[in-house]
């Protein structure tokens, strides 16, 4: 290992001995002063320039890891992975990475190691029990029950090994932060442990009893590789292993982007020699054995996009390696259309995002949770000059949290689009023409005070959303992300024809149940339609129907006509424009129709449980049908037509 020295900045001039040691001024009568004396004088760990050692201070993961790697002389790690948070070449990265090599630590699921974080006293204990090999034993401490589970036989073979020992009430105190006098101090008990007992390794006990055979291994146990694909909020992972370890080379290859993964030693190849992936920005994962030498396998991982794709690889045991590839936006296109200016973006996951404004100079920042940018697009920006945008640029500021500033010296407003299971999605920017009166969740466009419908407030209610996907269809598509466009495509119809439309939702988020029907309170609207499609357990079952809610004698029952009027349209032109079975006009007593002070319907466009329906609800021609259908109705009720 690269020798380290802690404390970089502040340790410029101290030799370190054992005199220096004693003489620090702060540690005089310390319990720790003989631990530290020895710790100093072995080099793997170093005090101030001021003279003191500070032994009250806080240790973190990549402080205690570099301690660690210094005073055990880890093995440099054979298959670096990459963290997000562990930049190359950063003082503490090669200890990180051979303390996750030897296997006593490992990082975050989301790529992160979190090297500033603080060690508590049974991390402490995981990291060190792996490089003594003692045994378990019962805990006596009395506060066993705080011990988290995945730190109980390390805190237990510590405390048998006498590595570590409780406080004088009989705790143990697992989530105490150590500080520096105890990070030297159990690190000095576990290398004096280490030299007393000291294990062989395997091959010099091989050594050591001639007579003893090791066995054989038998035919595919050894360089067996098995290959499997996996995926969760963080992306698609695609983990490769070898029964007796091995050495990876990722390499990075074009036309068409792709990684190949070199795997040396390999006999026997457990898993299907092609496994067809087809989302989340991969195309197919294949093996072979290539020519470049006997035993050889190449994995090659083909993106299914036409630009290489950010991923992370992460060591796990000897002779593992996962490939994480996350949500990202790996395309993105502008250009101008009438009076706005559409932005198309492509992504490997689903996109949704939040706005704000922020100053100086005047941005809009559309963020993207939980997706990142593809390495083409890490630096991107682009000059513009429509409807009020004068520049647009992305950048990933955080973990999987990608953002497009919107430069304007404008107010501006934001609508989207998104297809392809929310994995494309088109933004409209343009003039805020109305920038006083509008809420958060309002848009308005179009000629106002022209049109059928000038005058007119509409409050669309796109169902379910975000956290909730509402029905699920046999082949996975969700109706929050079928609702949505119907939505967005019939209020761009309606603000055509000169009508004020506010939506309850235009991205992948999930308002409250009571909050849709008060936006439209709020905003006095002339009606509310709520978009949604229907489910049941036969999927043979087809089919339109409108619910309404209206019971006589109740306030709500005074609008009877209206609402029975409003539903029985609705339903007619759905069922004239999309020919599907009429399932009638439905009494039921939804939040949304018993909440809503004005006329207020609910329309089920279609059965997303039925096989042919979900696929049609989720077809955007299909969808434009649904809203302008939706739209003729709203207009026939509003105009008397
Ligand atoms: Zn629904």
């Amino acid at each position: 290992m690269i020798f380290l020295i802690l404390w970089l900045p502040l340790a410029l001039s101290l030799s370190p001995n054992a005199a220096l040691a004693a003489g620090f001024t702060d540690l005089k009568g310390s319990w720790a002063a003989p631990e530290i004396a020895r710790a100093v004088d072995s080099g793997y760990i170093k005090g101030y320039p001021d003279g003191n050692f500070k032994p009250a201070t806080g240790v973190t993961r990549a402080e205690f890891l570099t301690m660690v790697d210094n005073a055990f002389q880890l093995a440099a790690a054979q298959n670096p992975g990459t963290f997000r948070d562990v930049r190359p070449g950063i003082w503490f990265g090669s200890s990180v990475q051979a303390a996750v090599y030897s296997g006593l630590v490992s990082g975050y699921p989301d790529h992160t190691f979190r090297p500033q974080q603080a060690v508590t006293r049974q991390e402490a204990a995981c990291i060190l029990a792996p490089l003594l090999k003692l045994q378990d034993g019962a805990l006596r401490f009395t506060d066993i029950r705080q011990i988290a589970a995945w730190a109980k036989s390390s805190v237990s073979q510590l405390a048998v090994g006498g590595i570590i020992t409780g406080y004088p009430d009989g705790t143990f105190r697992p989530a105490k932060t150590i500080n520096r006098a105890e990070a030297v101090a159990i690190i000095d008990k576990a290398l004096t442990s280490r030299t007393v007992v000291q294990t062989p390794a395997p091959d010099q006990g091989d050594q050591s009893n001639p007579g003893v055979q090791t066995p054989e291994p038998e035919r595919g146990d050894t360089g067996e590789l098995a290959v499997g694909v996996s995926n969760d909020q963080y992306g698609e992972k695609v983990e490769i292993a070898v029964v007796q370890g091995a050495v990876y080379n990722v390499a990075e290859l074009q036309d068409p982007p792709r990684l190949v993964v070199t795997v040396p030693d390999v006999t026997v190849v457990r898993t299907p020699l092609e496994i067809d992936v087809g989302e989340g920005g991969l195309d197919k994962i294949t093996t072979s054995f290539s020519g470049t030498g006997p035993g050889t396998a190449e994995v090659e991982i083909s993106f299914a996009t036409p630009v290489p794709l950010t991923y992370y690889t992460t060591p796990g045991q000897p002779g593992e390696l996962s490939i994480t590839v996350p949500p990202q936006i790996y395309k993105i296109e502008s250009a101008p259309v009438s009076d706005f200016l559409a932005v198309n973006l492509w992504a490997t996951g689903p996109l949704n995002y939040q706005t704000s404004m922020q100053g100086n100079p005047q941005q809009l920042v559309l963020t993207f949770p939980g997706t990142g940018l593809s390495p083409g697009l890490q630096t991107w920006q682009q000059p513009v000059s429509v409807a009020g945008v004068d520049g647009l640029q992305l950048s990933e500021p955080q973990l999987m949290t990608a953002q497009l500033a919107v430069q304007t010296t404008q107010d501006l407003t934001c609508s989207s689009d998104s297809s392809d299971q929310g994995q494309q999605m088109v933004l409209r920017l343009q003039k805020n023409t109305n920038p006083a009166g509008q809420s958060g969740q309002s848009e308005q466009s179009g000629p106002e005070g022209q049109g059928s419908l000038a005058g007119k407030t509409i409050v669309l209610d796109p169902g379910h959303g975000g956290n909730d996907p509402g029905a699920i269809g046999p082949h996975g598509v969700e109706e929050k992300w079928v609702t949505l466009p119907i939505a967005l495509k019939a209020a761009d119809i309606l603000r055509q024809q000169g009508a004020n439309v506010i939506l309850t939702r235009t991205g992948d988020t999930n308002p409250d149940l009571l909050a849709r029907p008060e936006l439209a309170n709020d905003n006095n609207a002339d009606v509310f339609v709520s978009i949604h499609a229907n489910w049941i357990r036969n999927s043979s079952i087809g089919g339109t129907g409108t619910y309404t809610y209206a019971p006589p004698g109740t306030p709500l029952g005074q609008q009877r006509t209206a609402r029975l009027h409003l539903a029985s349209v609705l339903q007619e032109d759905l069922v004239k424009t999309l020919g599907l079975h009429d399932s009638g006009v439905i009494e039921d007593n939804f939040e949304v129709l018993r909440c809503t002070d004005m006329p207020a319907a609910l329309v089920e466009v279609a059965f997303i449980s039925n096989p042919w329906q979900e696929r049609l609800l989720n077809d955007a021609n299909f969808q434009q049908q649904a809203a302008s259908a939706i739209v003729s109705g709203i207009t026939r009720f509003l105009t008397g037509g």
